[in-house]
């Protein structure tokens, strides 16, 4: 025996219904909220850091070298200075040279220092950052598998319910059927119930003759809603 074509209409339109939160869902589950572009921004600025820090150190180590070659030339020049093979006016000239090498060194020194501590900084940086990094990761590989087993399960779940609303198409009226495709194009929902004596969507009230020839329903069709079109069903 054939469905109420009153009933199978209500039927369609549950399944519509359910598909259309179920795919809203899915499309939901796309967004993750910016985490991926975040974890870009993070890894851009961990990469920076890290070139930042190798840079220093390197300027460092290589001012290290300079200051270790400062070093031996003053210890030479100091050498000379007591060998007492110099004349005063060598010696002069040459005590003036040590006293400009002790400026350069002592410059040297502070440079290495603040240099030093600028290394410290940006690994102290690094370090918070890689931290942060990994945790979200983590927390980011986390939400992408289960986002990708909520999204299989949707999947599913909308396969057998387009499976159930293709079975219930192929049984309706195709005239019924296409009404209903029309309306559900610019109508939500397309179709609603009788609730009390008002229209379910548009809450007008109807008549009691017209609320009588939806619930006999002579002849099984449902009736467009006088005020708003939707498909009315008892
Ligand atoms: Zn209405």
């Amino acid at each position: 025996m054939a469905m109420d074509p009153r009933e199978a209409l209500w039927s369609l339109h549950l399944l519509d219904a359910a598909i259309a939160e179920r795919q809203a869902a899915a499309d939901a589950l796309a967004d993750d909220g910016g985490t991926a572009a975040r974890l870009v921004e993070l890894r851009e600025r961990l990469e920076s850091l890290r070139s930042r820090a190798r840079q220093v150190r390197s300027a460092q180590r290589a001012a290290e070298l300079q200051l270790e070659s400062l070093r031996e030339k003053r210890q030479r020049l100091e050498r000379e200075l007591y060998s007492g093979r110099l004349n005063p006016r060598e010696l002069v000239n040459l005590q003036r040279e040590l006293d400009s090498l002790a400026r350069q060194h002592a410059e040297l020194e502070t440079w290495i220092l603040e240099q030093m501590e600028e290394a410290e900084s940006v690994e102290r940086e690094l370090e918070e950052l890689d931290g942060e990094l990994r945790e979200l990761e983590a927390a980011y590989r986390a939400a992408v598998e289960d986002r990708a087993a909520r999204s299989r399960a949707l999947e599913a779940e909308l396969e057998a319910l387009r499976q159930r609303r293709h079975a219930q198409a192929s049984l309706m009226d195709p005239e019924l059927l296409e009404r209903y495709e029309r309306l559900r194009q610019r109508l939500q929902p397309p179709v609603v119930r009788l609730v009390g004596e008002a229209c379910g969507g548009c809450h007008v009230s109807l008549a009691a003759a017209f609320r009588e020839r939806l619930r006999s329903g002579e002849d099984g069709r449902p009736l467009p809603c006088p005020a708003c079109g939707r498909l009315l069903v008892p």
